[in-house]
């Protein structure tokens, strides 16, 4: 049997469905404008171990400039570094800036990219060729998900239980949020370090 080149979906029934019209655009389809979507999310996959030392470089260096976070006050530099993660995370991953990033542990996969926001691995309704049960054109997020773990020296960082959402994170920056976590880690660290 052989597969077919242009697989049914509710889309396709739903064009085949619609009243014709004069209006038919130029060698585009809505599956291939929606697919163009996918290139740079799946290419942010594929480069999942390089873009890991990307984010750990930086992330050490927004962590060096913790001092300098704190001296301007982490709410006054929201603003900007929000405007910057989401262009810059929205162009690479399509993040949808829930503020509790996990792209380091989902293979440069986001999961906020599901449509039921699963933030432990696929639900039961992965089809055969690895697409979403709910968006059939879509690779599913959590296939991909595998697929770049597996790439990156923190390999096993997908088998950890990730947390449900905190809905009240969203719109707020990852970036800012991580790196104060860290600098008061190290804090308490050192704190504990420190003899009495
Ligand atoms: S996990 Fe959250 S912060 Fe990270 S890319 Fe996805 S939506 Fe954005």
């Amino acid at each position: 049997m052989t597969d077919s080149p242009t697989p049914t979906t509710q889309a396709s029934l739903n064009r085949k469905a619609a009243p014709k019209t004069d209006y038919k655009p130029a060698d585009v389809s809505a599956v291939r404008r929606y697919r163009r979507r996918f290139v740079v999310r799946l290419w942010a996959v594929r480069h999942s171990r390089a873009l890991e030392w990307v984010y750990k470089q930086f992330a050490d260096l927004f962590l060096l400039l913790h001092p300098v976070w704190k001296a301007l006050g982490y709410q006054r530099v929201e603003g900007p570094v929000k405007f910057v993660e989401r262009h810059v995370k929205g162009f690479l991953f399509d993040c949808r800036m829930c503020g509790q990033c996990v792209l380091s542990s989902t293979g440069m996969s986001c999961p906020m990219n599901c449509p039921k926001q699963l933030r432990n691995g696929p639900c039961g309704g992965v089809r055969a060729n690895g697409n979403c049960e709910v968006e059939p054109d879509m690779p599913c997020v959590w296939v991909q998900a595998w697929n770049g773990s597996q790439q990156m020296v923190e390999n096993k960082a997908i088998l950890a239980v990730q947390k449900p959402v905190d809905q009240s994170l969203r719109e707020t920056s990852a970036w800012l949020r991580t790196t104060a976590q860290a600098a008061a880690r190290k804090e308490a660290a050192k704190t504990t370090e420190t003899p009495a």
